[in-house]
């Protein structure tokens, strides 16, 4: 059932940043380092349900140092992106996803679900307020996270009674600066990041918390990213830290882990199981064991790679290596099938190409 958004009043902030600061900021595109002038909000209790919704200054948070998320880290978050297309609207790329996904991380963390509908009212009334910080250099976006953070002070050891709901927004930059860059991967054979019953599928600090020493081990060794392996056998691969992944076959299958659980359900991988199916191209959502795929890497028989997630959308990966192996996938540059996957999302999600899905919303 679709009921009516609740209303996001707009509370101007009382120091937006001036035109030429912003435009300052826009020209200094990184990830995650800017922030726009304003954020949306709304408050959730155990006797009031949800309520307080605005738009205000981006400012600091006031928390009780008892508030429950600093002891038992209640807290969910999502991702997504808002693209400038060329006649200067913004849309948001399947915006319905993330707040269906928030939903579920909600209910694994015992938190309360926010309505779709208001999801979705508080990206456009943020995207509105702030619709000159959407960058509208090529390739550039405005990416949005929204977050949930358990409020209540109180010490004990159950959900907690109140919640805060925000969405925070960062203009950032084409995240290939010179076209594609093939990343090199560490497999973590001794750590993991989520176990079968855990909270792998949901998009929940603790998950992001677990797989930052790994990729300090990953980073002091030389690699960009880390790429897990289930925590039940430790043999088959899961995903990166914040990327799901997919492997190309010579023989035209491509292959990704089916979702057990253990392992988030991207966006990105999703619309990349979609675009492949339009286009006749077998795909497999199975087991992926790493002998096999190093076996597979080194006869050629798997001849493409890939990581792919709303940040980076496709990132080739050109080197696999672990304890006892190095290899270089093909021969290590991006291969057709990630190269055109990438032009295909980006097409639709930039306007450039046609939307066959309704992928893209308009903010
Ligand atoms: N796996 C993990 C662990 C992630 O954090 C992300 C990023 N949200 C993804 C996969 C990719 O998901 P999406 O395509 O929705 O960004």
């Amino acid at each position: 059932m679709t009921t009516a958004p609740a209303e996001f009043a707009i509370v101007p902030s009382s120091r937006p940043r001036t035109t030429a600061e912003r435009a300052a900021a826009l020209d200094r595109l990184s990830f995650g380092v800017e922030f726009t002038d304003h954020m949306a909000r709304a408050t959730w209790t155990v006797d009031g349900g949800w309520h307080g919704h605005r738009v205000e200054g981006f400012a600091p948070l006031e928390l009780s140092p008892a508030a429950s998320v600093f002891h038992y880290g209640q807290e969910i978050f999502e991702g997504l992106k808002a693209y400038r297309h060329a006649d200067g609207s913004a849309w948001a790329f399947r915006p319905e996803a993330n707040a269906r996904r928030f939903q579920a991380s909600a209910r694994r963390l015992a938190m309360p679900e926010l309505p779709v509908e208001d999801f979705l009212a508080s990206i456009r009334a943020l995207v509105e307020t702030d619709l000159e910080w959407v960058p509208a250099t090529a390739g550039a976006s405005l990416y949005l996270r929204p977050f949930m953070v358990a409020t209540e002070p109180f010490l004990g050891v159950r959900p907690s009674h109140r919640y805060e709901y925000l969405v925070i927004a960062s203009p950032v930059g084409p995240y290939f600066v010179n076209g594609f860059q093939p990343v090199s991967i560490w497999v973590a054979e001794d750590f993991h990041r989520a176990g079968p019953g855990g909270t792998g599928n949901a998009k929940f600090g603790g998950n992001y918390a677990a797989s930052l020493l790994p990729q300090q081990t990953a980073y002091a060794r030389g690699f960009d990213q880390v790429c897990f392996l289930d925590a039940g056998t430790a043999s088959n691969l899961e995903e990166l830290g914040g990327m799901n992944v997919f492997v190309v076959g010579a023989d035209g299958v491509v292959r990704t882990p089916a979702l057990t659980g253990t392992i988030l359900e991207g966006v990105t991988r999703s619309s990349i199981l979609t675009l492949l199916a339009d286009q006749g191209t077998p795909v497999e959502e199975c087991d992926i064991p790493l002998k096999g795929l190093l076996a597979g890497i080194r006869d050629g028989s798997v001849s493409e790679v890939f990581a792919c997630g709303t940040a980076a959308v496709i990132t080739p990966i050109g080197r696999l290596a672990g304890e006892s192996f190095d290899v270089t996938v093909g021969d290590g540059a991006a291969g057709p099938v990630t190269e055109r996957l990438f032009t295909q999302l980006t097409d639709i999600q930039f306007g450039h190409a046609q939307d066959p899905h309704g992928w893209m919303q308009p903010l």
